[in-house]
């Protein structure tokens, strides 16, 4: 830790204070120029960064997935709170990696792997979008090979 004084990285702590927020403040002292400072230290949450097709990188964001699913299941028989579940379950999986980066592919993935469970339409919705099926034929080819996994 620098003096912001002199620059100094030569500084001691001089005590140890546990914050109420449950972070740590620490009192040092340079040993250069005797000037004293304090540090706090806290936990910064964790959340990846997702990495889109193209290298482009953005926030892990749990809204955006909602909303995608959201949209997929719109109309259908699918429960509000099954949604929420699947939902936390993306972000308690992409958590538990504790990666730095997720590829946005990864996340899609499960999204299609639980729709596919919460209703057939919604995933093939999904899938669309996702997958990015660009004519009929590969929109009837996906829901064949659904069909044929039955
Ligand atoms: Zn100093």
């Amino acid at each position: 830790m620098k003096c912001p004084s002199c620059g100094s990285g030569d500084t001691h702590v001089i005590d140890t204070v546990r914050e109420p927020s449950g972070g740590i403040r620490r009192r040092r002292s340079c040993k250069a120029c005797g000037r004293r400072f304090s540090t706090v230290e806290r936990i910064v949450e964790t959340t990846p960064l997702v990495v889109k097709r193209g290298g482009r990188r953005e926030a892990f964001n749990r809204e955006k997935i909602l909303e995608g699913v959201r949209i997929a299941c719109a109309k259908r028989p699918v429960a509000a709170e099954d949604i929420e579940r699947l939902v936390s379950q993306i972000e308690a999986h992409v958590l538990a990696m504790n990666a730095s980066e997720v590829p946005a592919r990864t996340i899609g993935d499960m999204v299609l792997q639980g729709l596919r469970e919460l209703d057939e339409v919604a995933y093939i919705r999904y899938a669309i979008v996702y997958l990015n099926l660009k004519d009929l034929e590969s929109v009837k080819n996906e829901i064949e090979r659904l069909l044929g996994e039955r």
